[in-house]
């Protein structure tokens, strides 16, 4: 069960290549990572599933359906990136709502997933609370929450604990893999932390240059010889 595959895949920045020629098909509901460090393709490759960069060549099939050329926000993708981009002004439940109320929902099914996907993420009782009031492991997953809500197929989520400190990040690692478990949600996870990866993926993609030069399980790439 193939759930987004990229086959023979190059992204170029105008002339300058970025990705040459990647393959790669990511299972549906698993959690996998791209790893490696800063400059080896993963941002690019994220921004090309997300549909924020037109592949030069190649294509990209989600869920059975070709999207190299569908618009980002009709490929049923949730994005989450370092930096939170939430609506300072608006309240934690308007925040997660908000993509919802885009979509013309009624308004107690709006409420009714609102509610579900705070309490998902674990921030019940949070819901009147603007961002700034909020503290970073909260705020990422309100993040995380509002992306949820919208039920996509694929979550990419970019470097999403680079900014939050050790305790923090070692509470979204297991907060993830908890809503992850109980989503289904397939997803995508940038970073350039081995250990994260480790803790984190089912699979983990080592690319480097733009290429793939790993690819399995945490257990198939570093278990002891
Ligand atoms: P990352 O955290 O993924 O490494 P960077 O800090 O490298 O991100 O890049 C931040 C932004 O700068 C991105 O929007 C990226 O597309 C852009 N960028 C990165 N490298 C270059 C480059 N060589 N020339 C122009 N823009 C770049
Ligand atoms: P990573 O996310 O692994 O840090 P990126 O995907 O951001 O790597 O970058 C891959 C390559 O593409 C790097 O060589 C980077 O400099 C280049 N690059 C990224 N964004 C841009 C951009 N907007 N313009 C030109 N080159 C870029």
């Amino acid at each position: 069960e193939k759930y987004v595959s990229l086959r023979n895949l190059t992204l170029s920045y105008g002339k300058t290549v970025a990705v040459p020629n990647l393959n790669l098909d990511v299972v549906e509901g698993e959690l996998i990572a791209l790893l490696g460090p800063s400059g080896c393709g993963k941002t690019t490759t994220m921004r090309a599933i997300a549909g924020l960069l037109t592949p030069t060549s190649g294509t990209i099939v989600i869920d059975g359906r070709d999207v190299t050329r569908v618009a980002a926000n009709k490929r049923g993708i949730g994005l989450v990136f370092q930096s939170y981009a939430l609506f300072p002004h608006l309240s934690a439940f308007e925040n997660v709502a908000f993509g919802l109320r885009l979509q013309k929902m009624p308004e107690t099914e709006i409420r009714q997933r609102t509610e579900a996907g705070i309490a998902t993420v674990g921030l019940a009782g949070f819901e009147k609370r603007k961002p700034a009031e909020m503290s970073g492991g909260q705020q990422q997953r309100l993040a995380l929450a509002r992306s949820l809500v919208m039920e996509p197929k694929v979550l990419l989520l970019d470097e999403p604990l680079s900014n939050l400190d050790a305790r923090l990040r070692l509470e979204m690692r297991t907060e993830l893999q908890r809503v992850q478990k109980k989503t289904g949600v397939t997803m995508v996870f940038v970073t350039h932390d081995q250990s994260e990866a480790l803790a984190l993926a089912d699979r983990i993609v080592l690319m480097k240059d733009g290429k793939i030069e790993q690819l399995g399980t945490p257990h198939q790439l570093y278990a002891e010889p």
